[in-house]
């Protein structure tokens, strides 16, 4: 299989790689799927398709790249340095946060977290999801009743490993740097913080099993071919309108009804029985951006301006640390219009300090971003969180 980059020129050409979902229902998967014309388009194509999808671009003149020539090398070389890093991980300090991790690896490691920390982070489970996997929360706390709260999920879309990779980097940094004071000190002893590091366990254990490059959930639903639901439009904010697909078989189906997936209604029960959280981050991978609501429609938000200063902010503190660019806006303006998203949910929940991460990188590697990246991404991504609890914090409401 290969990725191939394609640059349209305007929105005609747009429309005919919008075509190809239809066209090729399931051959054709996109990784960066048409948004607008300055954004380039990456799909996987698999090996069997790829005489016909290339004559199909240069038919219409759609310029292309090849930006993998073989997934399998990269799949194989992720699979060895995953089984040379695995060692006896039997604590937090002797984990290896430079590498990828299985579900089991990551949820005993939480175990380890918590049993080391006790003061400050515990576990609370949320729910369970459709093949009936834990769906766990990781609480940092240093005391007090339902405090404001930030809250951040990583993983929502299961092939995006980057995501829980740096999750997991952020919740130890969290502890080790609380003891220390500074900011996160302030942050912790006036608000809570809560941490999904995996918010779809069943689309990630699949990741490791079967597809690495498996996106949605694993439901099931009688008389439905497909398996999944994209878990990232099926909240209850625009739901079903565009930017996202009735179709079972699509990769961006938003279900048959909002908060139909268990993994979704467990956030929303949380949240919304906890009813103070304050700031919402949800992460993905890839593109390198930070966005803040709407998805589901170009209208500004009431605080568009102030959130473009906060989003201004926080992807400067994060190109100081390595020199990485980001592109910021709305997630409508930004990347492309997506209905019954989580931070679109959040935000007419009244929370108003929403966003949503891309993190690295912009399509390289893409969803196989080498394990060695995942400290240097971790670091300029924290940077960056950082910069929106400490905003949060010092603007209550
Ligand atoms: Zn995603």
């Amino acid at each position: 299989d290969q990725v191939l980059r394609v640059l349209a020129r305007d929105e005609k050409q747009l429309s005919l790689l919008r075509d190809l979902e239809g066209l090729k229902p399931q051959k054709v998967d996109f990784w960066r799927g048409p948004a607008r014309p300055s954004l380039p388009v990456d799909m996987r194509v698999p090996f069997s398709e790829l005489k016909d999808i290339k004559a199909y671009l240069e038919s219409h003149g759609l310029a292309y790249s090849i930006m993998i020539k073989d997934i399998q090398v990269l799949l194989d070389e992720e699979r060895e340095t995953m089984a040379k890093s695995r060692r006896l991980e039997r604590s937090t300090s002797s984990f290896s946060y430079s590498s990828y991790h299985t579900l089991e690896e990551i949820y005993s490691w939480i175990d380890n977290l918590v049993t080391e920390h006790s003061d400050i982070v515990s576990k609370i489970h949320i729910g369970n999801s459709f093949e009936n996997r834990s769906i766990l929360v990781l609480k940092f706390s240093t005391g007090g009743s339902q405090r404001p709260a930030i809250w951040i999920d990583t993983g929502i879309h299961s092939r995006e490993w980057i995501t829980h990779a740096t999750g997991i980097w952020i919740a130890k940094k969290i502890v080790n740097e609380y003891s220390k004071g500074g900011v996160l000190t302030d942050i912790l002893n006036a608000m809570d913080i809560f941490i999904e590091l995996v918010t779809n366990p069943d689309g990630f254990a699949f990741t490791h099993s079967m597809n690495r490059l498996w996106r949605k959930n694993k439901s099931t639903r009688p008389g439905i071919f497909c398996i999944g639901v994209d878990l990232n439009r099926n909240w209850n904010s625009g739901f079903g309108g565009n930017g996202s697909n009735n179709n079972p078989c699509s990769e961006t189906y938003h279900g048959p009804s909002p908060q139909s997936e268990p993994e979704v209604a467990a956030i929303v029960n949380f949240i919304t029985g906890h009813g103070n959280v304050k700031a919402l981050i949800s992460i993905h991978s890839y593109s390198q951006m930070l966005m803040y609501p709407y998805g589901h429609s170009l209208q500004p938000v009431a605080n568009q301006e102030e959130l473009y200063h906060l989003a201004k902010g926080a992807v400067k503190a994060l190109y100081e640390v390595h020199g990485i660019e980001y592109i910021f806006g709305s997630i409508s303006t930004t990347l492309y219009v997506a209905s019954g998203i989580t931070v679109d949910w959040a935000y007419d929940r009244g929370i108003k300090y929403a966003f949503s991460f891309e993190l690295r990188d912009t399509g390289r590697y893409g969803f196989l971003l080498p394990a060695s990246q995942i400290i240097p991404t971790a670091q300029e991504t924290w940077l960056a969180i950082l910069t929106i609890m400490e905003h949060t914090r010092t603007h209550p409401y």
